[in-house]
């Protein structure tokens, strides 16, 4: 694996592990950052060297603008989107409006899929950063009291995989956004692999698959939260979330994925 893998590597990882934010720094010190897509060292705190930072803002993310608002799915320069695109329009999503860096696709793909490992977590902040980057006009329009909930994993899921990678792209995204993580709903039914399904029986497995903490839960009521998930695919698990924050009182439930599936 080594440099393959990128980041700052084994040695450097578990000083991390072992000393937290202080050993972070040293290894900071010691050890060059392997980009997560090259895999060449770099001098620059972080996940990417700078020219691919750059790719996988440029070609790798979607142009302002260039995706329907209610869905993330690109639409052509000319399309109507007051009311959802032609995918989406009439049909009930569960969320009101959706954010994608890109597309599911290439190296955005890859970083995706590495990043459903435990040992790739230290990918997350990196991923998180340059979905705020690609993304930052929509998450401006945010309201300051706005509350960022990742799409929780079940219990047993998040055992096996030891972390929730829709968690920690939140933590990335509230921190940069000044806004705080809150968890207000949980996974109460264990879904199997949703990859592995049809769209229908995908929208069947997740239902109910959400719960909020507190119904109603005053906190929630009238709020906006922005609702965080690596991959946005056929809206179905996301939606499932959404339903169940806003059966608890929030008024609006806007998504971010890192990727959209097209
Ligand atoms: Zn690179
Ligand atoms: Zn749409």
């Amino acid at each position: 694996m080594g440099a393959m893998l990128g980041g700052p590597g084994v040695i450097s990882r578990a000083i991390v592990r072992g000393m937290g934010a202080c050993g972070r720094a040293a290894a900071d010190l010691v050890f060059p950052w392997h980009c997560a897509v090259c895999g060449r060292d770099h001098a620059l705190r972080g996940a990417f060297c700078p020219p691919c930072r750059a790719r996988l803002l440029g070609d790798g993310a979607f142009a302002e603008g260039s995706t329907c608002p209610r869905c993330a799915l690109p639409v052509g320069p000319h399309a109507r989107v007051d009311k959802g695109c032609s995918q989406c329009r009439g049909r009930p999503l569960g969320f009101d409006a959706a954010m994608a860096m890109g597309p599911y696709q290439g190296h955005l793909r890859e970083l995706c899929l590495k990043l459903k490992h435990e040992a790739n977590a230290w990918l997350a902040p990196g991923l998180s950063g340059l979905l705020a980057t690609a993304r930052a006009a929509g998450l401006a329009a945010l309201p300051r009291d706005a509350w960022i909930v990742p799409v929780p994993l079940h219990w047993s899921r998040r055992l096996g995989r030891g972390f929730n990678q829709a968690e920690e792209l939140a933590r990335g995204l509230a921190s940069s956004l000044g806004l705080p993580l809150l968890r207000p709903i949980r996974r109460v039914r264990a879904t199997g692999h949703l990859s592995r399904m049809k769209k229908a029986e995908r929208h069947e497995a997740v239902r109910d698959a959400f719960r909020a903490r507190r119904v109603p839960d005053p906190r929630l009521k009238g709020r906006t939260v922005l609702l965080v998930d690596d991959i946005l695919t056929t809206g179905a698990t996301t939606g499932a979330a959404a339903r169940a924050l806003k059966g608890a009182g929030a008024r609006r439930v806007v998504v971010a994925v890192v990727a959209r599936d097209l």
